[in-house]
């Protein structure tokens, strides 16, 4: 008997308003979305400024540092396709720009997480298309 073939992940869309995003991180750049108006910092991208209601914004890179703002540790398999890495951690980073990103905590126990531990990205390929920021805990300095 053969395993049952893998059940496949959920992808981001490729197309829309995270494309910029999408293309940037298979490059291993994390982008934000900057409004032209007042320069305010923004992610997950909108199409209004909520600082000055301009509807002008451009992508911009930023460093990828920043620290645990929340976690919550998933225990529930909630998609077939992660099964097997449940417990996971899905973390809230608020990256030292100030805009705040959703992802995973790699390489680090779940019982060592804790708020306002220092991240840094990594870019984890998920498919030839697909690489998402992820991030690790970074070295106090
Ligand atoms: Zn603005």
């Amino acid at each position: 008997m053969s395993a049952a073939p893998p059940i496949a992940r959920p992808m981001p869309e490729l197309e829309g308003e995270l494309a910029p995003f999408i293309a940037a991180a298979k490059e291993h750049r994390l982008m934000v979305q900057r409004c032209t108006g007042c320069g305010a910092l923004r992610f997950p991208p909108r199409e209004i400024c909520s600082r000055c209601l301009s509807s002008s914004a451009e992508w911009t890179n930023v460093s990828g540092r920043g620290e645990i703002f929340s976690f919550n540790v998933m225990h529930q398999v909630y998609h077939p396709a992660f099964a097997r890495e449940v417990p996971y951690a899905v973390i809230v980073v608020k990256l030292a720009e100030g805009p705040k990103i959703t992802s995973n905590l790699l390489d680090c126990p779940i019982d060592r997480i804790n708020i306002g531990m220092p991240v840094e990205v990594v870019f984890e390929q998920i498919s030839d298309a697909v690489t998402l920021p992820k991030f690790r805990v970074r070295a106090q300095s």
